[in-house]
């Protein structure tokens, strides 16, 4: 039996990321998937000639960013779509108000002005909040003290709760009050137009990845570690677990011994959220060529609150909803007739008439999903930042864990995921990898296989 330096479990971003720079150092590597493809929670469908994202979209702010970096290195080209972190302003925004009614230019100033100064007196509460206080909590002490009527209070309310489920999955009440504080976007947001898991495709280019290889134990001694997947023992003298924090609460991979209460702990503390996406494509364009995104208020916009014009990637009208948090996992057990039927019926509260019968569409359920049981990670009350690095490891030096839930800086990304399958490699390897020449590796090995 072959003995591994080291076992990847995972192939999406963080374990492509680290089995490559693995491998790159001269490291026997070997990754365990137990899906059928690579790009775990970067999934996307090119069954229609066109590439549609199931899972991430968006690289969150491109100022500053090694993702970024990667992308252009790689010559991956990008379209801008600066509304992806559920912003008030910044780009043209088609907002209908509780009534239905589209607001004209002075209502949507005055709209993005009062959400604006909510958010400032929301930053003041939660930096005077205590431990145990919920998102909702800061909220509404933010919402008392605006001044506002309360019918606008109740509108921004509502916002600041979509807000949080689209961001985190969860419901404002179970988030902590700290639950978006690494929500800045510094910079540009971007998609792919030829779809994201290009990205981590391009990365494992080559590594040896075992398909349908689903993990169900991981036992550690000093000697190193087995893997166990599909009743086949890989031993390894070190393995990094990548799977989603929804995966590691199951408990459907058993750890032996069991994981200490470092890492034990906040695998229980964090939360793992639920976030679906429905893409409806329609055979001519009802709404505004120029807006980024329809968002509605009040009842129109209970259930389907946000839409956001991806048709530039197929060449199609097509809007993106998501559903998320508490409705994200209601809708999961609808059919996808009931949902395209609730959706469209929401839009034509907005357009009436105008609105035509769909005619494709892709709807998620990520919390349904064996191997990822939730979308992404999040500050459930009771847990601190701290919980997410903790995570990491690494155990007796030979069990590490990568992945968005593992890096406290911007969970629940894909550049979370990158940043800490680098993060693996450099602690595994002891010395630092260079993400420039990581870059340039993967584009020569490109060049030399074209040749
Ligand atoms: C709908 C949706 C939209 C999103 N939008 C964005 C966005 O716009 N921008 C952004 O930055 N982020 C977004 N994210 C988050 C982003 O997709 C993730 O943070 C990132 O892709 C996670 O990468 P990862 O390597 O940590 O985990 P994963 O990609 O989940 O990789 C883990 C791998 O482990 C495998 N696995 C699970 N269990 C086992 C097992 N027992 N044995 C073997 N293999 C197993 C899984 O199949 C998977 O391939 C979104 C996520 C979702 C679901």
């Amino acid at each position: 039996m072959t003995r591994f330096d080291t076992i990847v479990v995972g192939a999406g971003m963080s374990g492509m990321t680290s089995a490559r720079m693995l491998a790159d150092a001269g490291q026997r590597v070997v990754v365990l998937e137990g899906r059928d493809r690579i790009g775990g929670r970067m999934n996307t469908d090119r069954a229609s000639g066109f590439p549609v994202d199931l899972g991430a979209s968006w690289i969150h702010g491109i100022d500053g960013s090694p993702l970024w970096d990667l992308t252009q290195a790689l010559g991956i080209p990008t379209l801008e779509y600066t509304v992806g972190s559920f912003q008030v302003g910044g780009r043209p925004i088609e907002n209908f108000d509780g009534d239905g009614a589209a607001m004209d230019a002075a209502a949507t100033a005055q709209w993005i002005a009062d959400v604006d100064e909510a958010d400032r007196l929301l930053v003041e509460e939660i930096a005077s909040s205590a431990p145990g206080d919920t998102y909702l909590d800061v909220t509404e002490r933010a919402l008392d003290r605006s001044g506002l009527d309360a019918e606008r209070i109740d509108e921004i309310r509502e916002f600041f709760r979509h807000r949080v489920e689209e961001q985190c999955g969860a419901w404002i009440g179970d988030l902590d009050a700290h639950g978006l504080d690494e929500d800045a976007i510094d910079g540009d947001e971007v998609i792919f137009p030829r779809g994201y898991d290009e990205l981590p495709r391009r990365i494992g280019a080559g590594l040896d990845v075992r398909l349908n290889h689903t993990v169900t134990g991981v036992s550690r001694s000093a000697s190193g570690v087995v893997v166990t997947a599909e009743g086949e023992d890989f031993t390894a003298d070190r393995v990094i677990v990548t799977v989603p924090l929804g995966v590691l609460k199951t408990g459907r991979i058993a750890f032996t011994p069991p994981l200490p209460d470092e890492v034990s702990g906040p695998i229980e503390r964090l939360g793992m959220g639920v976030f679906n996406k429905v893409f409806v494509q329609f055979p001519e364009r009802f709404w505004n060529e120029d807006s980024y995104v329809i968002r509605a208020l009040g009842e129109a916009g209970e259930h389907w609150h946000s839409w956001y014009d991806v048709s530039a990637v197929s060449g199609l009208p097509t809007l993106l909803t998501f559903a998320a948090g508490p409705f994200g996992r209601r809708m999961q057990e609808l059919s996808d007739e009931d949902v395209v039927a609730d959706s469209v019926a929401a839009l034509r509260a907005l357009y009436g008439t105008r609105v035509p019968a769909p005619t494709a569409h892709w709807i998620t359920r990520w919390g349904q999903d064996r191997f990822s049981d939730g979308s992404y990670s999040h500050l459930a009350v009771g847990s601190s930042h701290h919980d997410h690095d903790a995570l990491a490891g690494p155990v007796d030096d030979v069990l590490h864990f990568a992945g968005e839930a593992t890096w406290g800086e911007e969970p629940a990304t894909v550049g979370a995921a990158f940043y800490s399958g680098h993060r693996a490699a450099e602690r595994i390897l002891g010395r630092p990898v260079d993400l420039a020449a990581f870059a340039a590796a993967i584009r020569e090995r490109e060049q030399t296989a074209d040749r």
